[in-house]
Order: structure tokens, then sequence, then C-alpha cells
């Protein structure tokens, strides 16, 4: 099976067909065992779009979709992993307040939504999956129309094989960063950061500087010196068996609330406030927490290693937790019907 790294940002794709990524054996995170019916022209992947189940191969929006000419759209990530997803309720809540601060309207109510996209990934058939929900400003009648008021707001929505920030080994083993020095995350006054967004402009530059200074991904600073997030990820830290991530300049990002709650379950104090990029590179751990990354250990920022320069305790701890969560019968969790 072949990985493709992308270059323009820190995902690492699964080539078309293939639907597994090496694990390391023994780990955590392994796959589940099966095989898709390809007599179907779903399996291995769906798009919902405008009102139709579509191969995801298949997949096209119009180009005059404001979310493409403007990114004036919000949208989440969710995930699937042993044919259970996982915490679809809070993707949706959070997809619908983003909507409601740009003022967009999916036109659906949080039932319609989750039906369709369980829907997309049952035609699919994957049981790992990563699972988009797109809510844009949509397009008018007139090609190209610009009057706020005249466009018609879309939802697409799509369930591909599991596509990685970090993939399985660097979870398991850790990852590197740099913190950049020639772009800041945008201020919270500029886009907001609790409304997920493809303003990826200041993320995709940290991208490349990380990889430009050999290291595999960046954790943003924000004007003030203080940590935001990353391309993709919230970042936590660990300083003295206590928890710490940004409260501002950040997504409040699933996950991560995962992480304060398994924190909170294991007597591990977790706080959301300021984090300076001193306490940065003084921490004993930093984690990269996302769906798409799970519970990532940074071992070294700017080449120097972080603590031991080891994955530290407590991120295996939360680690090898949030993924047995997906396992776990509990509210969180939802098996898909295949
Ligand atoms: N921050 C940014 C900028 C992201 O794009 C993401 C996820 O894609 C996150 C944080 C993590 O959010 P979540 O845990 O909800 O996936």
């Amino acid at each position: 099976m072949t990985v493709t790294d992308t270059g323009k940002s820190n995902l690492v794709a699964v080539e078309p067909g293939a639907i597994r990524e090496d694990t390391p054996p023994g780990s955590v995170i392994q796959y589940s065992d099966y095989e898709l019916d390809t007599s179907s022209p779903y399996a291995g992947g769906v798009a919902w779009i405008e009102g139709e189940f579509i191969p995801a191969e298949d997949a096209r929006i119009s180009i005059f979709d404001t979310g493409f000419g403007h990114s004036d759209l919000t949208y989440t990530v969710a995930h699937v992993w042993h044919g259970n997803i996982f915490r679809l309720g809070d993707h949706l809540d959070r997809l619908l307040d983003g909507a409601r601060k740009l003022r967009l309207d999916a036109g659906m109510s949080k039932d319609e939504l989750a039906e369709i996209t369980k829907k997309c990934v049952s035609m699919s058939q994957l049981r790992e999956s990563f699972v988009n929900l797109t809510v844009t400003r949509g397009y008018g009648r007139r090609k190209g129309e610009k009057d706020l008021s005249k466009l018609t707001h879309q939802v697409y929505i799509y369930a591909i094989p599991y596509l990685w920030a970090f993939p399985p080994s660097e979870q398991i083993f850790g990852t590197t960063a740099v913190v950049p020095r020639h772009v800041r995350r945008a201020g919270r006054n500029t886009v907001d950061p609790t409304i997920k967004n493809y303003q990826w402009g200041d993320l995709t530059a940290a991208s490349f500087e990380a990889k430009d200074r050999g290291a595999r991904t960046a954790i943003l600073l924000d004007s003030d010196n203080c940590v935001a997030e990353g391309p993709g990820f919230n970042v936590c830290i660990v300083k003295d068996g206590v928890l710490a991530s940004p409260s501002r300049n950040a997504l409040p990002g699933i996950t991560r609330k995962t992480v304060f709650e398994i924190a909170d379950a294991m007597g591990i104090e977790a706080t959301l406030r300021d984090v300076t990029s001193h306490e940065l590179y003084e921490a004993d751990e930093i984690m990269a927490v996302t769906t798409a990354g799970g519970v990532t250990p940074i071992n070294t920022l700017d080449g120097e290693p972080i603590g031991s320069g080891a994955p530290g305790p407590m991120t295996v701890a939360i680690r090898d937790r949030f993924w047995a969560l997906m396992d776990e019968p509990s509210p969180l969790i939802e098996a898909i019907e295949y």
C-alpha cells in the first residue's frame, strides 16, 4: 500500500483504492479486518451533494460556490473507527453553531444531517472513515452572483478512507514540530477560531516552513506570542503533572474536549488558559490532538527534545485511553448499520 505525502500541508493521504495504513504491531491503533464489496459503486467512498449520494470519485461542486471563491463556509470532520462514529452530536452542534454565527442556513435539522452522514458511511462500507460535513454560502442563479441574499446555501457531506494528519506510527512513536518564525496564526478578531474554517493560509505557510526546517509540523503562536494551534490540530502541554491548552485563537476541538474529559477521569488537572511560548518550550510533554491524528506526542520542538525527547507518560496514557473509547459502549459512539 502506498502513502502520499501531500507536501502542501501535514496531511498524509491514503492512495485511492487503499483503505488502510501501516500501524505499529500491538499498538492501540488497529484497523478493522474486513473487505469491501466492490460490486457497489459506493464502496470505499461516498459524497452527498445537492440531495444525491454519489461515489466519492465522481463528487463535484460548482465553481461558483462562494465556499470555493470566498471560503464562505464552515465544516467539521468526524471519524468512524471500528464501525462506530465518534461524537457525531458534538460535531453537528459545532457545525450548526458555526453556521449560525456566519448567518448560514444548513436548511436541515441536526437529526437530518446525522441521518445523511451515517448513510454516507454505511454506503461506503468503510469501518474506518474520515467524514466531512461542509455548509457553504452556495451560489445564485446568476453565475458569480455577489448579492449574499441571492445565494442558496449548500451542504456537502462525504465519507472517505481515513485521512491522517498524524499517521499511526507518529501517534505511537511521536513526531517533530517547529514554531514558525515567519507566520503567526490569524487573530480571533480576524477569523473567528470557534468557527471551523478553511482559512488555512497561515497554517499552510507554517507547514512549508516546518518542512524547510526538517520537521513534520508546526505549532503557531498568535500575535501576543501565545500558543494558538497547528495545521489541523489543537495543542496541549503538560508541566509538573498539570495539563493546559490555549483558550484563545484556537478551535474548540472535539478531540481536545475528549482529552480534557479523559484527564478529568484520571484525576489530572486540565485548564484552558493562555499558554505562552515560553511555557511551550519549557513543557514536560506536548501533544497535538485532532480527529485526524488522535493524541500525538511531540518529541522535539525546533530540534530540541521536549522532556526526555520520547513520548511522555501522560500523553501515552491519554492517547491509549482515547483509542479505547472507540470500542467501549457509551453515548460518545454510535454503531453504523452497514
Ligand atoms: N484546529 C484546527 C485548525 C483544525 O483544523 C482541527 C481539526 O481539523 C483541530 C484544531 C482539531 O479539532 P478536532 O479535534 O475537532 O478534530
